[in-house]
C-alpha cells in the first residue's frame, strides 16, 4: 500500500499557513484522516507531543522518508474557537472545492497591526425645537442649501433617536457619513458648531457612535405585535430546549422583521451567547445600524468595506475576548470568532452577493447553517422575496416558515399596470415609453411628485429578440435563450448548441431581429425630448464608479434635487423615497431572457422590489411594467405582488428541468491561455465526469468566452444528491493532480448563482 503524508500546521494563524510540517500517516489512520482534523504529533528534539491540524494529505514525501516522523494519533476535540474555525474551513473545503489553505484564509482574519484610525463624530447639542428655529432661519437666507440639508438631517436623527430608543443621550452621527452621504462641506459643519448646534469629537477606535447614558442599554418603546412575539418566543424556546433550527421569516419590507431580529438577539445575549447579523453591503444603511447601536450600545460592532484590515482584525480580537455580543456585516461577518454563537440572522437572504465569487465559492446561507451547527445556534433567514432554495426547504420542512403579512410603516401597495410593448408598436408608438407611462410621468411632473425609471438590463448581454412580436431566440434543448456571438451565430451556453442568427423572425417573419442595446443614458435623452424641463439623475455602473457616488445620487434624489431617477437594478435597494409615487419598469423581460435558469426568479425579485418603491409615503403609488411578455408568470405575479403563486410555477420549472433547488448542479470552469488546449481539457474532464453516471451538460465556451486572453469553458454536472457532486469533484481533482497540466486552471462552483 502506498505511503501517505500529511502537511500539518502547528501555529494556526492566517500568516503562518505556509509553514507546514510533513508527517507520515500511519496505516491505522489512512482511512480516517481528513484535512481539518486535529492530531497529536511528536515535535522538536525531545519529541514532545503537541497538537497540530491536518491541511492536506498526499503521497509525495517532500523530505527524507527515513527521517519523517509518524503522526501519533488523533487528538481529542476541544471546543475552543480555533477548533471550530478549522472545522468550518474543512467543511468549506469539502463542500465548495478549494485547498485547505484557501479555506483557512477565507475563515481566519489576516493579522495586521491596527492602524489607529481616528473616527470623527458629530454630536447634536440642540433639542428639536432649537434645531427647527435654526432651520427656519437658514431657509430664509440665500446660499444656505448645505446648512438646510444638514439641519434637516440632524432633525431626522433626533426624531429617529427618540422614536427608536427613548434614550436620554444626544444623537451622534459619524462625520464621514455627513460629508459623503449628505455631501456637506466641512465649512458648513464648522459653522454649525460655532452656532452651538453640534459638537465635533474624535475617538481612536471604531466603536459604537451612539452614546447611551451610563452605558445603559435602552429598552424599545414599542411592544411587539402578537405575530412578532410568537416568532420570538418560538425561536427562543427551541434554543432553550437545545433544538435550534433554521427559520425562514417571509415578510414584505416594513412588516417588522428587523424588530424581530433585535428582540431575538436580546434574548440570545441574555443567555450569555452571541449573535451574527448578515446584511448585504448595499442594504447596510446608517439608519439600520443606528437601530442596532441604540438598542445594544457598545456590545455591537460592524464590519464593512470602509474598515481597514487592521480594524477588521481588531473586531475579531474583541469578539474572541468577549467584548462584543453582536456583529453586523456582509457574508464575511460569519467568520467572527465568537466563543458561543446563539443566533445567526441573514437579512435579504435571497441576495446573490451572499455567494462568494472567488474560490472557495461558498454560499453564506449554507455556511451559516454549518456555523450554527458547530455552535448549537439557530439561523433566521429573512426576505420579502425568499430565494427558491429557502422557500423550497421550508416547504419540505427542513426550515421552519414564519410569515409577517402586515406593513407596519403605513403606505399601501401600489396599483400596477402591465403594458404590452408589442401592442404599443402596433399602435405606432416607437418610443421607449408607452402611452400609459408618458401620461403618468406628465401627471407627476405637473404635481411636483417624483418618479423612478428602472431599466432592467441584468444579463441582457447578447440576447436576441424580435421587435415586432417579442419572440426570443432560444435553445431547442435547454429552454434558455441563445446569445449572440461575434461570428454572427447564436449559441447556447449550457449545451453548446449553435445556429446562425436568423435574418427574419421564425415566428412572425419580421426583419427586426435584434439584440437589445438601450442604456440609461439613452433613456435620459429620450425623456428630455419628451419633457424638456425635467430634472434627472442617472444611476448605473458608469455614474457610480467612484466611491461614495452611489450614496450621493440617492441622497440628492431623496432631497428632491431631481424629478426622475433613472437607473439599473442598483436603485431598487437602499433609501426609502416617500415622495416617489410612480415607478416605470422599462423592458421588464430583459432579465427573463438571460441564458440562465435563475432568470425568472431574478426578474420576479427585481420587479417586486422596483414596483414596491412607489407609494412608501403617504401618497398612494402607481407602477407601470412595460414588457414583451405580459403573460410570463414572473411578470404576472410580480405585478400582483404575489410571491406564493410565483413560487408554485417556478418550482415546477426547476423540477422539470432538474435545476436547483430541485436538484444540485456543479459548474466546472476551465481557464486556458490556449483555446484548443482548454477545449480539449474541458472535453476530457466532461468524459471523466460522465463515468460517474451523473448527468453532464456541455462542455461549451463560457458566456464570456475570453477575458484577458484567457479562454473560458464550462460544463455542468447535475445530480439530486449533493454528495455525488462532491465525489465527482474529488475524482476530477485527482485526475488533474495526476497530470499536473501547465497553463490551465480549473474551478468548481456548486449551485452557481448565474450561468457562466
Ligand atoms: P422590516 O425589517 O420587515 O422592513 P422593520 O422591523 O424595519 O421591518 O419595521 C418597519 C417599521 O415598523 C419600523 O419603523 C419599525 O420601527 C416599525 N415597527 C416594527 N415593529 C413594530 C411594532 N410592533 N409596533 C410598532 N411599530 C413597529
Ligand atoms: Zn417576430
Ligand atoms: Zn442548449
Amino acid at each position: 500500500m502506498q505511503e501517505q503524508y500529511a502537511d500539518i500546521i502547528v501555529d494556526i494563524s492566517h500568516e503562518k499557513l505556509d509553514k507546514t510540517f510533513q508527517y507520515r500517516v500511519p496505516e491505522r489512520l489512512r482511512e480516517v484522516l481528513e484535512p481539518g482534523m486535529c492530531v497529536q504529533i511528536p515535535f522538536g528534539n525531545g519529541n514532545r507531543l503537541i497538537k497540530g491540524y491536518v491541511l492536506e494529505i498526499g503521497t509525495r514525501c517532500k523530505f527524507d522518508p527515513a527521517r519523517t516522523k509518524d503522526i501519533a494519533g488523533i487528538a481529542e476535540k476541544d471546543v475552543d474557537v480555533t477548533d471550530k474555525m478549522i472545522a468550518l474551513a474543512a467543511w468549506i473545503r469539502k463542500n465548495y472545492g478549494s485547498t485547505m489553505i484557501q479555506a483557512l484564509k477565507t475563515v481566519l482574519p489576516a493579522k495586521q497591526t491596527v492602524k489607529k484610525l481616528e473616527h470623527r463624530y458629530v454630536e447634536v447639542l440642540m433639542n428639536a425645537e432649537e434645531l427647527r428655529s435654526l432651520l427656519g432661519e437658514s431657509m430664509r437666507k440665500k446660499n444656505q442649501m448645505g446648512r438646510v440639508r444638514l439641519l434637516t438631517a440632524l432633525l431626522e436623527q433626533e426624531k429617529e433617536r427618540r422614536e427608536n430608543t427613548g434614550a436620554s443621550g444626544n444623537a451622534v452621527i459619524p462625520y464621514r457619513w455627513i460629508t459623503t452621504k449628505l455631501n456637506i462641506s466641512a465649512a458648513t459643519i464648522n459653522s454649525l458648531e460655532k452656532a452651538g448646534a453640534i459638537r465635533i469629537f474624535t475617538t481612536e477606535s471604531f466603536r459604537n457612535p451612539v452614546t447611551c447614558e451610563d452605558g445603559a442599554i435602552s429598552r424599545p418603546l414599542r411592544k411587539l405585535s402578537s405575530a412578532q412575539q410568537d416568532i420570538v418566543e418560538s425561536v427562543l424556546k427551541d434554543l432553550d430546549c437545545g433544538n435550534p433550527k433554521t427559520y425562514l421569516l417571509h415578510g414584505i419590507t416594513g412588516s417588522g422583521k428587523t424588530e424581530v431580529y433585535m428582540e431575538l438577539i436580546e434574548g440570545v445575549i441574555q443567555r450569555g451567547r452571541q449573535a451574527i447579523v448578515l446584511i448585504p453591503e448595499i442594504a447596510l444603511t446608517y439608519q439600520t445600524l443606528l437601530r442596532f447601536y441604540s438598542r445594544f450600545g457598545d456590545r455591537v460592532s460592524v464590519i464593512n468595506s470602509t474598515l481597514s484590515a487592521g480594524e477588521r482584525y481588531d473586531q475579531c480580537e474583541r469578539a474572541k475576548k468577549g467584548e462584543i455580543d453582536v456583529i453586523i456585516g456582509p457574508r464575511s461577518a460569519l467568520f467572527t470568532p465568537f466563543p458561543n454563537v446563539g443566533l445567526i440572522v441573514m437579512d435579504e437572504e435571497h441576495e446573490s452577493s451572499y455567494k462568494s465569487e472567488s474560490t472557495p465559492k461558498y454560499h453564506a446561507r449554507e455556511t451559516a447553517i454549518e456555523v450554527a451547527r458547530l455552535h448549537g445556534a439557530g439561523v433566521v433567514l429573512g426576505s420579502a422575496t425568499p430565494s427558491m432554495e429557502a422557500f423550497y426547504r421550508a416547504e419540505k420542512g427542513q426550515y421552519q416558515l414564519f410569515t409577517l403579512t402586515e406593513r407596519l410603516t403605513g403606505g399601501t401597495l401600489p396599483t400596477v399596470y402591465t403594458v404590452d410593448l408589442r401592442e404599443e408598436l402596433r399602435k405606432g408608438n416607437r418610443s421607449i415609453f408607452s402611452e400609459k407611462l408618458q401620461r403618468l410621468l406628465a401627471d407627476r411632473l405637473s404635481k411636483g411628485q417624483q418618479s423612478i425609471l428602472f431599466l432592467n438590463r441584468r444579463g441582457y448581454a447578447g440576447f436576441v429578440s424580435c421587435r415586432a412580436c417579442g419572440e426570443v431566440m432560444k435553445c431547442p434543448h435547454c429552454d434558455v435563450s441563445l446569445s449572440e456571438h461575434g461570428n454572427g451565430r447564436l449559441m447556447c451556453h449550457y449545451c453548446g448548441y449553435s445556429e446562425p442568427k436568423p435574418k427574419v423572425c421564425p415566428k412572425c417573419g419580421s426583419k427586426y431581429v435584434l439584440g437589445f442595446k438601450a442604456g440609461t443614458q439613452q433613456i435620459e435623452e429620450k425623456l428630455k425630448e419628451l419633457f424638456p424641463s425635467v430634472r434627472t439623475l442617472r444611476m448605473d455602473g458608469d455614474t457610480t464608479k467612484t466611491k461614495g457616488s452611489y450614496e450621493e445620487i440617492l441622497s440628492a434624489f431623496a432631497e428632491g434635487e431631481a424629478d426622475v431617477l433613472i437607473g439599473t437594478q442598483m436603485i431598487v435597494k437602499g433609501h426609502d423615497f416617500p415622495n416617489v409615487t410612480l415607478v416605470g419598469v422599462l423592458a421588464a423581460d430583459l432579465s427573463l431572457s438571460a441564458s440562465d435558469y435563475r432568470a425568472g426568479e431574478r426578474t420576479f425579485q427585481l420587479l417586486t422590489q422596483a414596483v414596491g418603491r412607489a407609494g412608501r409615503g403617504e401618497l398612494p403609488g402607481e407602477a407601470v411594467i412595460q414588457t414583451y411578455q405580459p403573460e410570463h408568470y414572473a411578470v404576472v405575479h410580480a405585478a400582483a405582488q404575489d410571491y406564493g403563486s410565483f413560487y408554485q410555477e417556478e418550482i415546477l420549472y426547476r423540477e422539470l428541468g432538474g435545476y436547483p433547488p430541485a436538484a444540485n448542479m456543479l459548474a466546472v470552469q476551465i481557464f486556458a491561455r490556449n483555446e484548443k488546449m482548454g477545449g480539449q481539457l474541458a472535453q476530457a474532464l466532461a468524459v471523466q465526469a460522465k463515468e460517474d453516471a451523473v448527468q453532464v451538460l456541455g462542455p461549451a465556451p463560457a458566456t464570456i468566452s475570453k477575458i484577458n486572453d484567457i479562454y473560458r469553458f464550462v460544463f455542468y454536472i447535475k445530480s439530486g444528491d449533493y454528495d455525488r457532486l462532491i465525489q465527482s469533484k474529488d475524482r476530477l481533482e485527482c485526475w488533474l493532480a495526476e497530470r499536473q497540466l501547465p497553463d490551465v486552471q480549473v474551478q468548481f462552483d456548486f449551485n452557481p448563482m448565474s450561468s457562466m
